[in-house]
């Protein structure tokens, strides 16, 4: 069994084709998914299909594209949530070109770090060209332990290895299947299985076979695959370690 921890199942083209998706990855062994928000008009949707199907567990929160959506009432809102949510997410910074301006993205990064603590719940990161900020962050709203993951993780082994430190998994997606993978790959020789999460991130990034393709949960099979080709162990290896990982760290799931 697999869990794909990070698809937006709400997005186009994946939630009109929902059911004979969620066919497909079943067949697959992938049987839970996680399923963040980005802003908080898709947190109504992604609250719905968790309340439909008892595999689907949402993480709303504002991803940093976004930052601009964050507000009082967005921050009530995500509090209101608390109850029927297994993360917040996803949430981080993003120093891409044509992003909102920095300070924006830190103080709504700042804003839902201090929700899902004050809640106990683990975030679910995105982070791009930014990891220095980020770490520091971390590091200023948490004297302990972060619970969370760096979801399709870019960045290199040291900083990995920084990411555990500060208590948080990683997150492996298509990128590390790519033919011109090198950093990707680095990361997954390097660290070790216990603190590898694995994602699709549908309907983006599609792994090998599938590129140029609609990506959707089925295809994480391919990305275990993938881990278990590079650490020369089982995709039933694999599969074991990281199931349960992701279990640990979105707990209110195995509760249900
Ligand atoms: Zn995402």
């Amino acid at each position: 069994m697999l869990i794909d921890t990070h698809c937006h199942l709400d997005y186009l083209p994946l939630s009109p084709r929902l059911p004979e998706i969620l066919m497909s990855a079943s067949s697959s062994g992938i049987d839970r998914f996680i399923v963040p928000g980005v802003e908080p008009q898709s947190w109504e949707r992604i609250i719905s299909l968790s309340r439909k199907d008892e595999r689907i567990f949402a993480a709303p929160g504002v991803h940093p594209m976004h930052a601009d959506r964050w507000n009082s009432e967005a921050a009530e809102f995500l509090q209101r949530l608390v109850p029927e949510i297994v993360a917040v997410g996803e949430i981080g910074l993003d120093y891409l070109d044509g992003m909102p301006p920095r300070e924006l993205q830190q103080a709504v990064f700042r804003a839902q770090l201090k929700i899902a603590k004050g809640a106990g719940l683990p975030v679910i990161i995105h982070c791009r060209k930014a990891f220095a900020d980020l770490l520091r962050i971390l590091l200023e709203e948490s004297a302990g332990p972060v619970q969370g993951v760096m979801h399709a993780f870019s960045g290199s082994v040291e900083i990995a290895r920084e990411c555990i430190a500060r208590g948080l998994k990683i997150g492996v997606a298509g990128p590390v299947t790519w033919n011109n993978a090198v950093k990707p790959v680095k990361v997954v020789q390097e660290i070790p299985l216990h603190h590898l999460l694995l994602e699709t991130d549908s309907p983006d990034i599609p792994p090998e076979p599938h590129r140029g393709e609609v990506n959707e949960p089925a295809f994480l099979v391919e990305i275990a695959r993938k881990v278990a080709e590079i650490k020369g162990i089982t995709v039933e290896e694999v599969a074991g370690v990281s199931t349960e990982s992701a279990k640990a760290l979105f707990s209110r799931q195995s509760a249900r």
